[in-house]
């Protein structure tokens, strides 16, 4: 009896350990439920009852997008790692290309809302890899999962509005409109409100539409810059040399001194040669600390910030528009003898670990779950720090053997 007990408690373990929580019961009925209640307050935000029927019925929840939702990150990407995937060499070619292919379209869309193509081509670049990488969930279905399960539901209830609006005025086939499991979609991966607010019509056949239509996009980018307060002509900032000792306690993005300030601290373009005087305030931004890149960043800087609020993210725009108009990697190298690699080095790296044995799925230059595990393994039989993060370190004593 004892024994039996502990069996099914044993038994009973293994089945939570195995099952997510959300699968021990059905979500349907309380999902179905939910999406009752959001009728009414869908119809006072603007969605017919209609449309809320045709997009509603027989929707089913996708509870996968609430593990998505609590997923924690098993360590902080270190910026070095973050901006080696983003700007390497095979994106600044892919734009360049996209460059000259679109010239007559960014030159109007520079025209039109002051914000210069290479960096218009270098937000399309990070946010959906030049519209290649849109993200796979049918929106309507996971904003409706978001607004009925899980943390900030009253967020997410106006994203899923806004997407029966849209939806509702026709600017995007429903079976089109898919994107990250948090609802961000299209070329620009624009937040439903945010197409709402900031979507253009720019080919000007009467729909803003993100997904199949460049022209929007890259339109609708530069109005997104444009009403974040970008300054036509002005840089995002640039790499500075810091002087030896130089603290970098309390400067920041939102700390701007004027360049005569700078200047007095000793600080140099990373060329060497002086500041040019005659620019703004600008913050100093040294994302790795003193021993690292370290660069003065102005208005716009704050601007490219507003589309994701992160400063890496800002950074990997900033940098990517820099390489896109010919500039070369950053002069400073970032304080580590272990740099980060590019997507083709990661797709490297899988492969030489699928040589090894490792299951890592797909090998797609993106180092998730299953390649990290791997990793794991590989630098503990190398007697490496075992972090399960790719870096060059790894991928050289791999190449080896
Ligand atoms: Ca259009």
């Amino acid at each position: 009896m004892k024994k039996h007990t502990a069996l099914r408690a044993l038994l009973g373990a293994c089945l939570l350990l195995a099952v997510p929580a959300w699968a021990q019961e059905a979500p349907n009925a309380e999902f179905e439920a939910c999406l009752n209640t959001l009728r009414t307050p869908a119809r006072a935000a603007g969605v017919q009852d209609a449309t809320f029927a045709q997009h509603t019925q027989s929707l089913a929840p996708d509870m996968s997008v609430i593990d998505k939702l609590n997923y924690q990150p098993e360590f902080r990407m270190a910026i070095w790692d973050y901006l080696a995937g983003l700007v390497d060499e095979e994106r600044v070619a892919e734009g360049q290309a996209l460059l000259a292919q679109h010239a007559d379209t960014l030159a109007r869309v520079q025209q039109r809302y002051g914000v210069d193509p290479a960096t218009v081509v270098a937000v399309w670049g990070v946010e959906s890899n030049f519209g290649q990488t849109f993200g796979k969930y049918p929106l309507v279905q996971a904003l409706g999962t978001l607004s009925c399960f899980g943390r900030r539901q009253a967020f997410f209830r106006g994203e899923f509005y806004a997407t029966l609006r849209i939806l509702q005025a026709g600017h995007i086939a429903p079976e089109r409109l898919v994107g990250s499991w948090a609802g961000a979609f299209g070329h620009t991966q624009f937040m439903p409100t945010t197409f709402e607010r900031l979507a253009v019509d720019f080919d000007g056949d009467g729909k803003r539409d993100l997904m199949d239509s460049t022209a929007d996009a890259l339109a609708s980018t530069a109005n997104f810059l444009a009403k974040a307060g970008w300054q036509t002509g002005q840089p995002w900032g640039f790499e500075v040399n810091l002087p030896a000792g130089f603290s970098t306690t309390g400067e920041g993005r939102r700390t701007k001194r004027p360049m005569a300030a700078w200047v007095a601290r000793g600080l140099r373009q990373a060329n060497g040669s002086a500041l040019p005087a005659q620019l703004g305030n600008a913050g100093l931004l040294a994302p790795a600390g003193p021993q690292g890149p370290a660069f003065l960043v102005f208005r716009n800087f704050d601007a490219l910030y507003s589309y994701n609020a992160a400063e890496s993210y800002g950074l990997a725009i900033a940098h990517l528009s820099d390489r896109l108009r010919g500039a070369g990697p950053f002069a400073t190298a970032w304080p580590t003898d272990d740099p980060g690699i590019s997507r083709a080095e990661r797709r490297e790296l899988q492969g030489l670990l699928i040589l090894r044995g490792h299951d890592i799925g797909e090998v797609d230059g993106m180092l998730g779950d299953k390649s990290r595990a791997a990793i794991r393994i590989e630098q503990a039989r190398l007697g490496h720090e075992v972090s399960g993060r790719g870096g060059l370190k790894l991928l050289q004593a791999l190449r080896a053997q």
